[in-house]
């Protein structure tokens, strides 16, 4: 074997171990500080946790409470980095003091949109974030795609990053540096006349340094409450990495994640949030424990592979459906599945194995590849309570990406989201389920649908699918 062939497969052995590291090792501690904002601070801070603890490099507590938060200096140590998503009154002492000390000592800071619209006139803080929103000065354009052009290519936040392409946000224009501080640009996007804006390329990353704390500074993240059209900006890959790595050099003053999303985030495992709220896995991106085939002890032969951090129901001939070795009743469900094209296969839940297939007690989320599959009935599309209910909104992304699915049955109440968006809604027990029923092929199967318990299964079609971050939690009663 060559030199250069061994030392790159030595050089991946380490680059997984490291990967593999990441859940185990003690994580960046951050602290989320929001709680008054004139935007849609309830979602974006728990977008912001969501996406930092996704990589599993961060353990995020959230205060909606800063005054109260940053009054304990002793507590506030524990912290590498403080992410601050807040615009509103002044936290007051001793928090401001705990605060500047804290970062003074080498606490990183992470600035989200308009968290710098907030304490003008408080000039530590002014002298610290850098770029302010002054009123009167300070303005922005409609919100808009627009591309954002990484400057600084030695940074390690930028380092190697792709520039974001008409990444949806609303864009700042002539924030101001009241304290006239020297700050490195590492980001800036075109500010066009057309969108409302001023022509100039605008700032749109930062970062400065104040005492021995390095603060990463981002104007964008714009969700405005009751809109649903902007929750987009926070959840756009491209942000979430920019956001990720400038939290991380923020803590520890080097990058260690990968440069897309899909990268950086972890697969197959639980966030400390997630494990707090009762999410157990299902898969864990190696073997399939956990699961067999329908009506079988083990797992049909030769179907399902996990070579690739997924379920994968590999091209070729049919094996049958595969289970959950247990059952459940009342449960939120989760799951990203990757159809191929022309492909078709489904979730289905609270089964049982009194029949010869799945479908004939569990209700199925399709699972399809709707352009080219050829039953075109919306009621049979992916998303849809199949053969029942069509999805609400067209959601489904395109054959051979991944899609997030949620499941959850609460009684008799059904619900179906995909990619962030509730598509179903149903109970089962209304007139409208019965009229639905009635008109289905179900009714040549009557106890589909019927069962209040059982297991989840994920159908074999005959077509390629994949399977991942397959999660549950339990739902009790009143929850
Ligand atoms: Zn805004």
């Amino acid at each position: 074997m060559p030199t250069l062939t061994k030392l790159a497969m030595l050089l991946a052995v380490c680059v997984s171990m490291v990967l593999a590291d990441r859940s185990s090792a003690e994580p960046i501690k951050a602290l989320l500080l929001t709680g008054q904002q004139n935007h849609n601070w309830r979602y974006t801070s728990v977008v912001h946790k969501d996406t930092l603890e996704a990589t599993g490099l961060f353990a995020v507590d959230l205060t909606d409470s800063p005054g109260s938060a940053l009054a304990d200096a002793q507590s506030l140590s524990k912290y590498q980095v403080l992410v601050v998503d807040y615009n509103g009154e002044r936290w007051g002492e001793p928090a401001e003091t705990n605060f500047l000390n804290a970062v003074r000592n080498g606490a990183g800071v992470v600035i989200i949109h308009a968290t710098n619209n907030s304490f003008v006139g408080w000039t530590e803080w002014e002298k610290m974030i850098g770029l302010l929103w002054v009123q009167g000065t300070t303005g922005h354009g409609k919100f808009h795609p627009f591309d954002v052009n990484y400057l600084d290519h030695d940074h390690p936040i930028t380092k190697g990053l792709p520039d974001m392409k008409a990444h949806p946000d609303e864009l700042y224009h002539r924030l101001v540096n009241i304290q006239n501080v020297k700050f490195n640009l590492l980001a800036r996007a075109m500010s066009s006349k057309e969108s409302g804006g001023t022509g100039n390329a605008e700032p749109m990353a930062m970062t400065l340094d104040y005492g021995k704390g390095r603060i990463f500074h981002t104007p964008l993240g714009h969700v405005w409450t009751n809109s649903f059209d902007t929750k987009v900006s926070v959840v756009d890959p491209q942000f979430r990495v920019l956001l990720c790595r400038g939290a991380e050099w923020a803590a520890t003053g080097k990058v260690t994640l990968g440069t897309t999303w899909d990268d950086v985030r972890q697969h197959n495992t639980l966030t400390p949030t997630e494990q707090a709220q009762g999410w157990k896995l299902l898969f864990d991106g190696k073997s399939t424990d956990g699961w067999r085939g329908y009506r079988s002890d083990k797992m049909p032969e030769g179907v399902w592979d996990t070579s690739h951090g997924s379920l994968w129901r590999k091209p070729g001939k049919e094996g049958g459906d595969i289970v959950t070795l247990d059952q459940y009743a009342d449960f939120e469900f989760e799951c990203e599945w990757n159809i191929a094209e022309g492909g078709n296969s489904g979730i289905i839940y609270r089964c049982t194995e009194d029949h010869g297939a799945s479908y004939e007690t569990g209700p199925e989320m399709q699972v399809l590849d709707d352009p080219r599959y050829p039953d075109s009935s919306p009621k049979n599309r992916a998303g849809a309570l199949y053969d029942l209910f069509p999805m609400s909104q067209d959601v489904a992304r395109p054959a051979g990406e991944w899609n997030h699915a949620r499941i959850v049955c609460k009684g008799t109440r059904i619900e179906h989201w995909l990619n962030g968006y509730k598509v179903v809604d149903i109970d089962t027990t209304s007139e409208e389920y019965k009229k639905a029923f009635e008109a289905s092929k179900w009714t040549k199967m009557p106890d589909m649908g019927t069962r209040m318990k059982g297991h989840i299964a994920l159908q074999d079609h005959g077509s390629e699918v994949k399977y991942r971050d397959i999660k549950i939690r339990v739902l009790t009663s009143g929850k």
